[in-house]
């Protein structure tokens, strides 16, 4: 979370912008966030509504982002807006300061823990110094910084199959039912084999991604085919912990019943498993096409 939103000053801010704030991110010490999402907005970038009109020396945000991490503990948002000007809509990114004067938020409970509200910009004024890239180039920079953290989301995602699995054989060893261990059930063996080939697969495909990445030659499909794989073997690992635990495994506070709700959420943020989809398939039509 805290890459997603400093990630694109790293990418796209002033010189000493970055140098003001990146040394803090890399220490702990500040706290960033990504406020792209609107309630008009979700897998529907191109629709956010927040404008960003011209003012002396800057522009003016006004607007609305919905489930934004690390609202309110956030010391910066990058906000992106849309600024006016003649043919299609201009999308920008800026720079927030969390204290800034006509910024509030109202946080938001979700599923399983998490830092999360809804940030209203009420004339935000933002200094020209402030702007993260080009006018206009905010999309590109909102979808490059995504193709990255979609990479992340699924690695978090194959820690917590890591910990079904590891659950799931463990509980399966020693419960006993029917004079012996669960574990000695064909039926559960298969599931068992299943799930260990699904989360091998969800492996090779973070790890291409991240690779591809650090060797400069990653597509966005890689990261969405990563992510939407991950996620989602992710939670039918866990949904199996659940089951293999019976009655224990919707118990609160035990593991299966936490990574049941800490799972639900990945396969949804930075774009849901049907937005990465789209993208798997336009990059399937557009090469073959
Ligand atoms: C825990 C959490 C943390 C988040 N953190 C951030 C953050 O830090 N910054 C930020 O900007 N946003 C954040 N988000 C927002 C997140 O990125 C959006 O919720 C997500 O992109 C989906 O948008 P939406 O909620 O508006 O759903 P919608 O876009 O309304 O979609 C609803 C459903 O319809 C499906 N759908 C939509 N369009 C299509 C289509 N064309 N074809 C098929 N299916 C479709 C979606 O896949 C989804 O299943 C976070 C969300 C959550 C839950």
């Amino acid at each position: 979370m805290q890459g997603l939103g400093s990630y694109p000053l790293a990418l796209a801010a002033s010189e000493p912008l970055r140098r003001y704030v990146l040394p803090r991110v890399a220490s702990g010490a500040t706290v960033c966030a990504f406020a792209l999402t609107e309630p008009e907005a979700g897998s529907d970038v191109k629709n956010l509504r927040t404008t960003a009109t011209a003012a002396d020396g800057g522009v003016v945000l006004e607007g609305t982002k919905c489930f934004i991490s690390n609202a309110g503990l956030a010391d910066s948002y990058v906000v992106f807006a849309r600024e006016a000007g003649e043919g299609k809509p201009r999308f920008s990114a800026f720079f927030v300061a969390g204290d800034a004067p006509g910024l509030s938020v109202i946080r938001t409970r979700v599923l399983a823990p998490h830092p999360i509200g809804t940030v209203k910009l009420e004339r935000v004024f933002v200094p020209d110094a402030h702007r993260v890239g080009e006018p206009g180039a905010g999309l590109k920079l909102a979808l490059g910084n995504l193709d990255v953290f979609r990479v992340s989301v699924g690695a978090a995602a194959l820690g917590l199959a890591d910990r079904a699995l590891a659950e799931t054989v463990g509980h399966l060893k020693r419960r006993v039912q029917f004079g012996k261990p669960l574990a000695e059930q064909q039926g559960l063996q298969f599931a068992l084999a299943d799930l260990a080939t699904e989360q091998l697969a969800a492996q090779l495909l973070v790890y291409r991604a991240a690779a591809a990445r650090d060797a400069g030659h990653a597509t966005s499909e890689m990261a969405a085919m990563a992510k939407m794989h991950a996620t989602e073997s992710a939670q039918r690992a866990i949904d199996r912990a659940v089951q293999s635990f019976g009655g224990l495994g919707v118990t609160v506070g035990q593991v299966p019943e936490r990574l049941y709700r800490e799972i639900r959420a990945l396969r949804i943020y930075e774009g849901a498993t049907e937005v990465q989809k789209l993208v798997i398939a336009r990059a399937l039509l557009d090469e073959r096409g």
